[in-house]
């Protein structure tokens, strides 16, 4: 199932494929795409068109204003394609309004002979927006992730869920370089925590990409003869994963050895960096992975 789910706007009217509610979207959602509008919706009326929305064209010398009769279908119920028959006298209803084209703003699809009709007209211009290209806008841009909040709250939280951001608990992302080359291994999403000790001491911790950058750190350190073990940092960035690294960091790391000062603070960071990742739910893959534990025992 696609992750917008255009049920969740309500068929208020008994004939299906009206709806009020998919009006207000297809206003809002056209406005947001860069359309003034220009005329409805309009409670109850059978005007032959839901909404006229206006597009102005840029071109080196001249400026035009291009109007289109907007049509719109909410067809979840049944799940059917807007047909032929759904759409009567197209082109009267174009001319008639005073407009240049004719925009389907469809909440399924439109069937294959409808949009072989609309090809087939010289007069006018047409354009369909279907579930595929409303859906790609609304999770592709910023004002489009805005309306789908606003009008499709369930799928917003669903698709939140499997695509998940940091945290706001700071008021920026936080940051966490590699103590090599600079790169941001949040971003990244993956590299190496090594702690490098000597008889049970922290001497430093360190961060690093995997491969070059942590070789040449770990030369580093068997040059001022310390030992090091390490921890993958993409495990962190589970929020099971973060949490057995943190409990394995509590009972056995720290009550093993002593860290100095810069260590502490390096351990800090790399707490504070990865906890802005993880404090979220977890998304369908992750629970499959890591499961969720019904008691501490079980963490
Ligand atoms: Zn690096």
């Amino acid at each position: 199932m696609s992750i917008v789910n255009f049920s969740e706007i309500p068929i208020e009217n008994t004939e299906e494929g009206i709806s009020d509610e998919f009006e207000l979207f297809a206003r809002d959602f056209l406005e947001s795409y860069g359309f003034k509008t220009i005329a409805g919706p309009d409670r109850g009326s059978d005007l032959g068109r839901d909404l006229i929305v206006e597009e102005q064209l840029e071109g080196v010398v001249n400026h035009q204003k291009f109007r289109w009769l907007v049509s719109c279908k909410h067809y979840t119920k049944s799940g059917k394609s807007v047909g032929i028959n759904d759409e009567n006298d197209i082109q009267d209803r174009v001319q008639t309004h005073d407009c240049q084209g004719f925009l389907g703003f469809y909440s399924t699809i439109p069937s294959n002979s409808l949009k072989r009709k609309l090809e087939g007209f010289d007069s006018i211009e047409f354009e369909i927006f279907d579930k595929e290209r409303i859906s790609q806008y609304l999770f592709r841009s910023a004002d489009g992730i805005k309306l789908f909040e606003r009008y499709l709250p369930d799928s917003f939280r669903k698709y939140n869920t499997e695509n998940p951001r940091p945290s706001n608990i700071y008021e920026k992302e936080f940051e966490l370089r590699c103590d090599h080359c600079g790169k941001n291994l949040l971003e990244i999403g993956d590299g190496v925590l090594a702690f490098c000790e000597e008889d049970n001491f922290v001497e430093e911790i360190y961060t690093a990409c995997k491969g070059k950058c942590d070789r040449v750190l770990q030369n580093h350190i068997k040059e001022k003869g310390l030992s090091d073990h390490w921890d993958q940092l993409s495990n962190l960035k589970r929020p099971l994963g973060f949490l057995r690294w943190a409990l394995k960091l509590h009972d056995h790391t720290l009550s093993k050895y002593d860290l100095n000062e810069s260590s502490k603070k390096k351990l800090k960071s790399v707490v504070a960096g990865y906890f802005q990742q993880v404090s979220r739910n977890q998304t369908n893959q992750e629970r499959k992975r890591d499961g969720q534990p019904s008691s501490l025992e079980a963490i």
